[in-house]
């Protein structure tokens, strides 16, 4: 069986990770960014000297394509290569490395293909300059109305626009050049877990089913400011310590739902915030996040029992957003299993917690996703790692996968039918 290389897999993913380098073993490179507009700018030349042509779409997403024998629907694979602050050297441009030596391989080892392969870059897909994540692939499938995210305003440079940065980028293409389900036949995107399941158990390759669906709740409590050296503790209204108890409770129901829920309060915000005074108002969030939508009702109904009045303080709560669970297209992910057995790699069926493009475009083409471990876990950090080896692997099921959606006629997309 033919592998990808681990010299070039290797170089890929060291010249890459100047792009941006903060010095400390990680990234800050913001969408549109000098650092990012750099780092297209190394994506193009070595795509070009493989021979692809290349365009980019209104977005300023890359799409850079070699050829196949036949005229036939393109099979897209890539990422994102933008980062958040202080970030990794493997979350979103692993997924455009691996396309690209899969590429590579597929180039000088001249195999047989039918269908024309290409590499997406997708545009702003973290989020972390100009809000919200996933902009340009939302844009493109419909999730985001195009006007609002032009005007989406940048977070270190007051002012400045998604719009103009992207204008100035000089990577705006036309609206035709759009990912576009007529000449599209399949979409896989790899991406490191960024948490610690494939590792802790050994696993060299995740079989992504899908997305988990997702609740954010935001909860109010109100009580009375008091002085904290003259009011006694049977007349205080304090909105924190209703709070904690609340998480406490939340905490205690949600364990007994299912071991596979994951739920966060990672926002909390408490007034006036002074330490002699009697907290009148506090607020904190919770999210849950499963693949089964069921569990997600569970989730809801623990909310729903919560009292109105807890520790003498009014309880309010609402839904700040939520994210139905998504299903990658199942040939695809059978694809994946059968080609990471084919290379003898061990394997798991996952289904992701956080958010990536490919969870929006399957809206449009037959969509699927490869998982390759983080050491730790980690991820959103500069001690983000993945071994070169366990991303050479990730690579080789990349070209099989590729390959056998190459030599298969049709990919039915269930997703789409039922739009
Ligand atoms: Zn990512």
């Amino acid at each position: 069986m033919i592998s990808c290389n681990y010299e070039r897999m290797e170089d890929k993913i060291k010249t890459f990770s100047r792009f941006g380098d903060t010095g400390k073993g990680g990234i800050t490179r913001f969408s549109l960014s000098e650092e990012a507009l750099a780092a297209r700018k190394e994506f193009i030349k070595r795509m070009e000297a493989m021979g692809a042509s290349i365009v980019t779409d209104d977005m300023a997403n890359i799409y850079a394509t070699i050829a196949g024998t036949e005229d036939l629907p393109a099979i897209v694979s890539g990422s994102h290569m933008d980062s958040v602050r202080q970030g990794g050297n493997y979350d979103g441009i692993l997924g455009i490395l691996t396309a690209m030596e899969v590429a590579e391989t597929i180039v000088s080892e001249k195999i047989p293909h039918r269908h024309p392969i290409t590499v997406i870059v997708w545009t702003n897909e973290e989020g972390a300059r100009f809000e919200p994540a996933m902009m340009s692939s939302g844009v493109i499938c419909g999730k985001f109305l195009k006007e609002t995210m032009l005007a989406s305003q940048a977070k270190d440079i007051p002012g400045y626009t998604f719009g103009e940065a992207l204008e100035k980028s000089g990577y705006k293409g036309k609206e035709e050049n759009r990912l576009d389900p007529s000449k599209t036949k399949a979409l896989v995107e790899l991406h490191i877990e960024q948490g610690p399941v494939l590792e802790a158990e050994g696993i060299d390759i995740g079989v992504v089913e899908g997305v988990c669906g997702m609740i954010n709740y935001e909860f109010t409590f109100t009580g009375q400011a008091g002085h904290a050296g003259t009011t006694p503790m049977k007349y205080r209204k304090d909105a924190l310590y209703a709070a904690v108890k609340t998480i406490q409770y939340l905490h205690d129901e949600l364990d007994l739902i299912d071991n596979k829920l994951v739920y966060t309060t990672g926002k909390i915000s408490a007034h006036p915030n002074i330490h002699t005074i009697i907290p009148d108002e506090v607020k904190f969030t919770l999210d849950a996040r499963h693949q089964d939508p069921e569990v997600i009702k569970q989730v809801l109904a623990v909310i729903k029992k919560l009292p109105s009045v807890v520790e003498q303080c009014k309880v309010s709560y609402e839904e700040a957003w939520s994210r139905k669970t998504v299903s990658f297209t199942k040939e695809l992910v059978e694809f994946v299993e059968i080609s990471a057995k084919e290379c003898g790699y061990t394997n798991r069926r996952i289904y992701s917690g956080p958010g990536h493009d490919a969870q929006f475009a399957i809206d449009l083409v037959p969509t699927t996703m490869i998982f390759v471990p983080s050491a730790g876990g980690h991820s959103h950090c500069e001690i983000e790692y993945t071994p070169v080896e366990n991303c050479l692997k990730g690579a080789n099921v990349l070209l099989n996968t590729i390959l056998h959606i190459d030599k298969h006629e049709t990919i039915k997309n269930e997703t789409s039918k039922k739009r």
